[in-house]
């Protein structure tokens, strides 16, 4: 239902459970976040509030990127197994969604067969096709941008590679999604509001496109790897 990202030299955690929290007002049945740093990814999420979430965060874990989801279900049920971040078995990829991918079943057949899932969300198929391409050989953003070529349906999603700690990949199709600017640092937000403590530059993203946000570039491309220019705008802060 709502998503947030943070990538710069602050720690992330009180910036992303605060972002949630401006969020809350849309609703949701879980919540969790993914920080990563130099030693892999940490990720918390819980059923339930973003009160709860925020008691089984580990204080002292420092990581100044991760990425934050409120999940409204629309396939499995409300639970902790099927709260987003998902990540795929090798545990390399982490991601969150907002959305409903409509042909998850399709991809489970053609990409999954071998592939144990964990939960019984649509989501979880994306970073698990994703792991596969990898695997196969195919670098992590030409990989991306093919997982994303075969979904059908809805998605804003944002993803952390292991591998890589000095970016988040996030990419949108009829889901809003928006990538917020600062000085020495970036934010993701599917809405401006919850990321406004932070900064009111935005660039907006149309369908079909993907970002690679470091904590001093945006780069835009479509999906097939075009570059695109796009100017940010002030949000409004409305009391
Ligand atoms: N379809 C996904 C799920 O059920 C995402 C739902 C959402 O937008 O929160 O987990």
């Amino acid at each position: 239902c709502g998503i947030v990202g943070y990538i710069g030299q602050q720690d992330s955690k009180e910036i992303l459970l605060k972002g949630l929290e401006k969020l809350e007002y849309r609703g949701y049945d879980s919540a969790g976040i993914a920080v990563m740093n130099e030693e892999g990814v940490h990720v918390f999420k819980e059923k339930g509030r973003i009160a709860t979430l925020r008691e089984t965060v580990d204080p002292s874990v420092f990581a100044s990127v991760g990425i934050g989801h409120t999940r409204w279900a629309t396939h499995g049920a409300p639970s902790k197994v099927n709260a987003h971040p998902h990540q795929g078995n090798t545990g390399r990829f982490t991601l969150v969604h907002n959305g409903v991918i409509e042909n998850y079943v399709q991809l489970k057949d053609e990409y999954l067969q071998n592939v144990e899932l964990k939960s019984d969300t649509d989501t979880e198929v994306v970073v698990q096709v994703l792991e596969q391409l990898v695997k196969q050989g195919m670098e992590v953003e030409a990989a991306f941008r093919k997982t994303l070529g075969q979904l059908k349906g809805s998605y804003a999603i944002a993803l952390l590679d292991k591998q890589n700690n000095e970016m988040i990949y996030v990419a949108k199709n009829k889901s809003p999604l928006l990538v917020g600017l600062g000085d020495g640092f970036n934010v993701v937000a599917s809405d401006a509001m919850a990321m406004l403590q932070v900064t009111d530059q935005y660039v907006e993203l149309m369908d079909r496109e993907i970002v690679i946000v470091t904590k001093e570039v945006v780069t835009i491309k479509n999906l097939a790897g075009d570059l695109i220019e796009r100017s940010p705008y002030t949000a409004e802060i409305d009391a």
